[in-house]
């Protein structure tokens, strides 16, 4: 199968609909027979997120959608949600579908972090050293995802420094930073105003979201609560990095992290009214778990191992009674 369908190239935006595309087609030319089995001590659904899945992403996170041809999909090959169809059939309930991660990254290079993200309005929304997936989310509730790297030509050509080989030219990180600067539509401008026109944002809130900056740096203080170690008066000549979510130079990525309710000490799928399905199961991102409610790299791997473990566990011992359904 992956002869015929590259398995890498579902992460590309819009090819990923291609991709989907050609799996039917394949499915549909196998001359296949039906088999049924019998699980004798329980089933355990472990078919991943619903990345691929437009419609659910179009349900439950529009931006995501909206913006799928262009941001990158996180998820394997079928995570296409066929999972939580299946805890459905049986009883099961979804929860928490709009949890998702929403990646936007401003470094590499390091030097950039002390610029400024601004929305389309010119307006600054969050402290630009914040976790990436904080970066994502918040980009998310901007005007039409649009986010901006405002950055002044020092910072620029010191990030440009920091990525010329062999340090992180060709590393994962380095890479989409240089793609994004080259194609991603950056912009250079003589003065903050006319860097705004070209970005198609007010050139006088950003002149203001510029100011207040540059006296926050002088005082040691940001609104946003960003660190004074990464924050300089930004002046002089002035640079523009498309970070929107529209921008498929940008590379921003994202999955989702919702999934079917669980009861906590068994994984057992739990039904609208608390009560357990006997013998099925849900774990990983097929189920709400740790990193549903709160994105952070790591911890859904860390949850996905620990909550595969525990519905393993319940179903050679036959567990699944009700018990605690908190998600
Ligand atoms: C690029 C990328 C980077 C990531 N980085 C991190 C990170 O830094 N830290 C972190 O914690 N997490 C990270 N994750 C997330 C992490 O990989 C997933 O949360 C984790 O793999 C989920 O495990 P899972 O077993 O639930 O699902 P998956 O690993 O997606 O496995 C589900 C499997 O089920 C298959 N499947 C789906 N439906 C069916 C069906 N109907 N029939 C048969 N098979 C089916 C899928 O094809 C897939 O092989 C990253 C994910 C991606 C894509």
């Amino acid at each position: 199968m992956y002869r015929k369908v590259d398995p890498y190239r579902p992460f590309g935006g819009a090819q990923a609909e291609a991709a989907i595309a050609e799996c039917r087609d394949l499915e549909r030319s196998i001359d296949y027979r039906t088999a049924l089995f019998r699980a004798h001590r329980g089933v355990v659904i472990a078919a991943g997120n619903y990345t691929y899945n437009l419609e659910l992403l179009s349900r439950y996170r529009p931006e995501f959608a909206i913006c799928h041809r262009e941001m990158n999909r996180g998820g394997s090959m079928g995570c296409d949600g066929s999972g939580l169809e299946l805890g459905l059939s049986a009883g099961g309930q979804l929860a928490n579908m709009d949890a998702v991660a929403l990646m936007r990254s401003v470094s590499p290079p390091n030097a950039y972090v002390a610029g400024m993200l601004v929305n389309a309005r010119g307006e600054r929304y969050i402290n630009e050293d914040a976790y990436l997936g904080h970066i994502g989310l918040a980009t998310a509730d901007q005007p039409d995802y649009v986010c901006w790297l405002i950055l002044d030509a020092k910072t620029f050509w010191k990030g440009i420094r920091q990525l010329l080989p062999p340090k992180e030219m060709f590393s994962w990180w380095g890479m989409p930073a240089w793609l994004n600067i080259l194609l991603g539509g950056t912009k250079r401008g003589a003065s903050i105003e006319k860097l705004a026109r070209k970005c198609g944002i007010p050139a006088e809130a950003l002149r203001a979201t510029l100011d207040t900056y540059n006296a926050g740096v002088a005082k040691g203080v940001d609104r946003h609560g960003k660190k004074p170690a990464n924050m300089s008066v930004l002046e002089g000549g002035f640079y523009a990095i498309n970070c929107s979510f529209r921008n498929k130079w940008s590379f921003s990525s994202g999955m989702p992290f919702g999934g079917l309710k669980v009861n906590e000490k068994t994984g057992a799928v739990v039904t609208g009214e608390g009560a357990s399905v006997p013998g099925l199961y849900a774990c990983g991102r097929s189920a709400v778990g740790l990193s549903t409610a709160t994105t952070f790299s790591g911890l859904s791997i860390a949850d996905t191992i620990f909550s595969g473990r525990r519905a393993a566990r319940s179903a050679v011992l036959g567990q699944s009674e009700p018990g605690n359904d908190r998600t």
